[in-house]
């Protein structure tokens, strides 16, 4: 089976702590989500479908989760109808930050025409915009900071695309057409910034190279507004400040 999220992949040995449900009532969690043994006879929920996952806000019980996905997500499906109809011998799987936000994309672009916020037609190009930026919205209230760098990356990306293709007459959806077969071909994925094409020990790293360097440029700051003080005190230092300031020093040159 294919990780999606560290909660599936990495949390594997602390999962059995956390109090998953041991029951649910939606239907497509019962019969896609993936439920595991715990070890004493009980089976709890660990990934829920990911209608679910999105009522969560892709957090299950402090946990990152994606939810899981039909046979396939629905944008690499001809139909727009959901597949229920999953042969057993098909393992559930856990949808990637790329196929969930392309799901979440797909649904916001319907709700908004329910709404009447979008009316695509041959004559607008700016539908897209509207539906990827209500989706950076909603990504902001998760708790999900690689999902809203994802999203960023596909707007910033979206936006720097200049002018649509020429739609041919009566194509009314010709903008989420040309989104997905941008999606498809890879173009978000391959510029999508460094630290969520590599691999998750790289990133270890690269998050924690960066970390240092924010942890550095702070540590100068305090000792800036120490010798700022110092400065207003008619450039005298006193004890306290000597000790701060050398407790800085150690800490960068460690
Ligand atoms: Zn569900």
């Amino acid at each position: 089976m294919r990780p999606g999220t560290k909660f599936y992949n990495e949390y594997e040995s602390v999962w059995n702590e956390i109090p998953l449900p041991e029951d649910c009532e939606c239907p497509l969690c019962n019969r896609i989500g993936i439920w595991k043994h715990r070890g004493d006879g009980i089976v709890s929920l660990h990934i829920p479908c990911y209608k679910c996952a999105y009522n969560n806000r892709f957090k299950w019980f402090g946990y990152p989760i994606n939810g899981v996905k039909y046979s396939a997500p629905r944008y690499e499906r001809h139909d727009s109808s959901p597949t229920i109809d999953l042969p057993n011998h098909i393992p559930s799987i856990e949808m990637t930050n790329r196929e969930l936000l392309m799901e979440v994309i797909i649904d916001q672009y319907d709700t908004l025409i329910t709404k009447g916020s979008i009316q695509p037609s041959i004559h607008t190009s700016n539908c897209m915009d509207k539906v990827i930026n209500s989706v950076l919205e909603y990504i902001s209230t998760t708790e999900r900071g690689d999902l809203l760098r994802y999203c960023r990356d596909i707007l910033s990306l979206w936006e720097s695309l200049g002018s649509l293709p020429i739609p041919d007459e009566d194509d009314t959806e010709y903008e989420i057409k040309y989104f997905k077969n941008l999606y498809h071909q890879g173009v978000f994925e391959n510029s999508i910034s460094q630290v969520s094409s590599l691999q998750p020990n790289e990133r270890g790293t690269l998050l924690n190279e960066e970390y240092k360097v924010t942890q550095k440029q702070e540590l100068c700051k305090q000792g800036a507004s120490i010798l700022d003080t110092i400065m207003d005190d008619n450039g005298i230092m006193n004890e306290e400040g000597y000790r701060q300031l050398m407790d800085i020093f150690l800490k960068l040159y460690n």
